[in-house]
């Protein structure tokens, strides 16, 4: 029998482990951390055996296969081990991919891979379709399929880690959003294994497939030079320019094919031009699959948007707080900068990861009335932000800076949580961060 291990033992990993079991192999699960009770029941009900605090060679090394949770890096050692034995290494996606007849809609890019792939699941739900979610997000793939779902398409958000390790899986319809620098710790600190990693979204697809792609991203557009793309291509822009399927014209939001369509970009209910982008992917998915203009124009106008995503959360005293806790790189808070409409008050700071601050400078020079620096060690923000002539407050918990940020704001202003930063230095996740401040942002 053909033995089956994976490695971490989280949503991906435990769906992995349960469907390897269903499918009739020798399963093992290694953790090198503690596993959280609900995944070891999920084990426990499927009868897979597992280990946590340590990863036992002998028995992993004598796998046929290994399915590894994105979250390992390619040089845990354990990995190096497995490598050097010569064994194959996948994602949970890739095999659950072996399993199913469903139609793949997959989405990927540096930012706003949930929201369009939400937006997708939103569209094709209402519009009545058979559909799941999976990937990066909500339940894993792998365990939908143990429990013998089966749905017609899943809209699959991935991530750079989860397609690192797909070889043979096939995307019916690709999104591939942007490519800006994130995660170059993961990738030797190399733009170029980056984006290598992105464009294997395009792999194996076939003349039958759609590739979804922003035109305006130059990286994006520098690679598909280097590639021979059979998929049909599919190019959104902002602007209407020749050859865009999807484009924003004279206030309208328009896909060109392959039905035409048409809308009031007042409509959409997403706001922000970044989020025109993610619109305009997930219009031209919908169109390929056949949703019609009714079901269409009503989801673009009544998706709520996702948590921790220029998330409205109340007006106090006139001002409007906003928590887009999520952007955890210099793009994302750029975008979100770029949306304000009011002067704002920008709370920035946490764990930087090599970020460059001048990509937002003139944003910040034009739209902030004041910054709030939120993090354990603030030095950075300071030398970068403080002779620029716009007031400034240093905090190092959401209480202090919730409350500094009430201080600044005038009536008619914005407090925008878009901090450029991962959130581990002072906060469990980007969830607990966006949590916190919706609390204190309800205490005022
Ligand atoms: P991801 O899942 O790729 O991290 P999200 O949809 O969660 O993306 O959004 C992450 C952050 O990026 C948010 O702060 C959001 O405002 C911003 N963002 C969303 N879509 C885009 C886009 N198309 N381009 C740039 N930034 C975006």
């Amino acid at each position: 029998m053909k033995r089956i291990v994976i490695l971490g033992a989280a949503e991906s990993g435990v769906g992995a482990a349960a469907l390897a079991k269903v499918k009739g192999f020798e399963v093992f699960v290694s953790d090198m951390g503690k596993i959280k009770e609900n995944y070891k029941q999920i084990l426990q009900q499927y009868d897979v055996p597992w280990e946590e605090g340590t990863h036992t060679e002998q028995l992993i090394l004598n796998a046929d296969e290994i399915v590894k949770s994105p979250g390992i890096p390619d040089n845990a050692p354990m990995v190096c081990k497995a490598k050097e034995a010569g064994i194959p290494i996948i994602s949970e996606i890739e095999f659950a991919g072996r399993y199913t007849n469903a139609k793949m809609i997959c989405i990927t890019g540096s930012n706003g891979k949930t929201t369009t792939t939400s937006l997708i699941y939103h569209i094709f739900k209402k519009a009545g379709y058979n559909v799941g979610l999976a990937g990066n997000i909500g339940r894993s793939l792998a365990l939908q399929i143990a429990e013998g779902q089966t749905y017609e398409y899943y809209i699959i958000e991935l991530s750079s880690f989860q397609l690192d390790n797909m070889y043979d899986f096939r995307a019916n319809i690709a999104v591939l959003l942007n490519i800006t620098p994130d995660h170059l710790d993961r990738y030797e600190g190399s733009m170029q294994n980056y984006t290598d990693s992105k464009m294997r979204i395009l792999q194996n697809q076939t003349e039958e497939d759609a590739f979804i792609y922003w035109n305006d991203d130059p990286v994006i557009s520098a690679e598909l030079k280097k590639y021979g793309i059979k998929a049909r291509m599919c190019p959104f822009s902002i602007i209407e320019k020749k050859g865009m399927i999807g484009y924003i014209a004279d206030g309208k939001y328009v896909i060109e094919n392959p039905t035409p369509f048409n809308m009031e970009q007042e409509s959409l209910s997403l706001r922000g031009k970044h989020n025109m982008y993610n619109s305009l992917a997930a219009g031209i998915a919908a169109r390929i699959s056949g949703i019609d203009d009714e079901s269409l124009r009503q989801s673009l106008s009544d998706f709520e948007g996702v948590e921790h995503r220029l998330q409205k959360v109340a007006r106090v005293g006139g001002v409007q707080y906003v928590n887009d806790s999520k952007a955890t790189n210099v793009d994302a808070c750029w975008y979100a900068l770029e949306s304000m409409t009011t002067p704002t008050i920008l709370i920035i700071g946490g764990l930087d990861k090599g970020n460059d601050y001048n990509a937002i400078k003139d944003l910040v020079q034009k739209k902030c009335a004041g910054l709030v620096y939120l993090g354990a060690d603030n030095t950075k923000l300071h030398n970068f932000f403080d002779g620029m002539g716009i007031p400034v407050a240093d905090t190092n918990n959401m209480k202090d800076c919730v409350a500094a940020c009430y201080r600044m704001a005038k009536p008619g202003y914005t407090v925008l949580l878009s901090p450029c930063c991962a959130s581990f230095d002072l906060f469990k996740n980007m969830e607990d961060r966006g949590e916190q401040f919706c609390e204190q942002v309800k205490n005022l």
